[in-house]
């Protein structure tokens, strides 16, 4: 029995991989402490974990703008600053046996660094490597667009984290990684099947490929479609800001009785905005994303991973609309494998949507792709194998 504590921040996107392996070191017999925002706390005391806010998460919780690799960055610095003192002094007074942090929650790495706790890194999404944004145009072209705004910051942000390093006595500035922090041993939530330039991440990162809780609580909808309609899922996640343009652009392209809509258009968009609804068209702010893409024969999404991963859970092809630098790696990388195409926010327009679609639904080598995706995911050992992963760096350190 090891006593260990879990670091996140307040997204769906971070935590949700994480709750099977949870539940799993739970039931294996290890006490799990996990950090999160109040939002979670059900969902994570269902894993039999305990659950403990900390300092105040809410600045996560606003939107994202274009610069969001530098927003996102600064955001975690912000908090690392606000929330370590905190950290630092429970870590010291309660001693855990293992930290364990998510990539963008680098206090975690801190402690575990200042006090000579053990750690183990958590990564729902790739991890970052500069190269993969060299390789496609249109990914190199959103990393651009995404930096640009924010350089002054960029270099506020790398001075902010050198001095974090220094005032906690890391030898590395490194060390405090605000977009991808690591530790001895990692747990990818994804397959090296997926991770472009695989060979780059050594052995210290576990793929165990996505751990997805098929389980989790959902209130069901009806799912209005007739015979031989096509039922098409557009959804953009729970971070992204309102963009009316895109929910209007796909209600003017599948305003057609071949297909029945399910368009979740997120907390920050008003239905009523949007003007006039086709009636094949079910439009909410949030759905049951299983039960629906059970059902769905095309998916039109961002690309957030869970998203991406659920997608391929149920062999549901994508059409993705990225907005952030990462959505877009996705993007890309998804379309190399022959599991959906990557639309450009630049080339939307009714025409592109429909062709992306039909594309999709007649294209057999999609099916095929989705289907060597899929088998990856299934093959990869999910949360078993990264309780196994753990078990076995808890012996090495003699924890437990
Ligand atoms: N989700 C949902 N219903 C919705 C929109 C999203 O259940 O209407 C869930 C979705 O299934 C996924 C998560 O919210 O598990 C979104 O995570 P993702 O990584 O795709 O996107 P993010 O919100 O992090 O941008």
């Amino acid at each position: 029995m090891a006593t260990i504590w879990f670091y996140n921040i307040p997204y769906h996107g971070h935590i949700n991989p994480t709750l099977p392996l949870v539940r799993e070191l739970v039931r294996r017999g290890d006490a799990v402490t996990y950090f999160a925002g109040p939002a979670f706390e059900e969902r994570i005391r269902a894993t039999g974990a305990e659950y403990r806010s900390y300092g105040n998460l809410d600045a996560f919780g606003q939107s994202r703008d274009s610069s969001h690799l530098i927003h996102q960055g600064a955001l975690v610095a912000e908090s690392a600053n606000a929330l370590l003192d905190e950290v630092l002094a429970a870590v010291e007074e309660e001693r855990p046996d293992l930290l364990m942090f998510d990539m963008s929650a680098p206090w975690g790495s801190i402690a575990s660094r200042r006090f000579g706790i053990p750690a183990i890194g958590s990564f729902p999404h790739l991890p970052f490597y500069w190269r993969t944004m060299l390789d496609d145009r249109r990914v190199f072209r959103k990393a651009m667009a995404s930096l640009r705004p924010g350089l002054g910051h960029w270099r506020a942000l790398g001075r902010q984290t050198v001095n974090m390093a220094r005032e906690h006595s890391l030898r590395n500035p490194a060390d405090v990684n605000v977009l991808s922090s690591a530790a001895e041993l990692n747990i990818v939530f994804l397959t090296r099947y997926f991770q472009p330039y695989a060979s780059h991440f050594d052995d210290s990162y576990v793929y165990v490929g996505p751990t997805i809780d098929t389980t989790r609580p959902e209130t069901p909808m009806e799912i209005r479609k007739g015979p031989g309609q096509k039922l098409i899922y557009i959804a953009v996640g729970t971070l992204y800001r309102a963009n009316l343009a895109f929910f209007q652009a796909c209600m003017a392209a599948f305003a057609d009785p071949a297909y029945a809509v399910i368009m979740s258009v997120g907390k920050a968009v008003d239905p009523e905005a949007l003007g006039q609804i086709p009636d094949n068209f079910t439009v909410a702010q949030f759905v049951p994303q299983l039960q629906v893409l059970r059902a769905a024969d095309v998916f039109i999404t961002h690309g957030g991973m869970n998203s991406i991963n659920e997608a391929v859970a149920y062999g549901v092809p994508m059409v993705v609309v990225p907005n952030t630098v990462e959505q877009s790696i996705n993007a890309a990388r998804l379309e190399q494998l022959q599991c959906g195409l990557y639309l450009d926010h630049a080339k939307l327009s009714v025409e592109t949507l429909q062709a992306s679609v039909i594309r999709l639904l007649t294209d057999p080598a999609t099916s095929s792709g989705l289907g060597r995706l899929r088998t990856s995911f299934e093959e990869a050992g999910g949360a078993p194998l990264a309780a196994d992963v753990i078990g076995q760096f808890k012996e090495q350190h003699g924890i437990g």
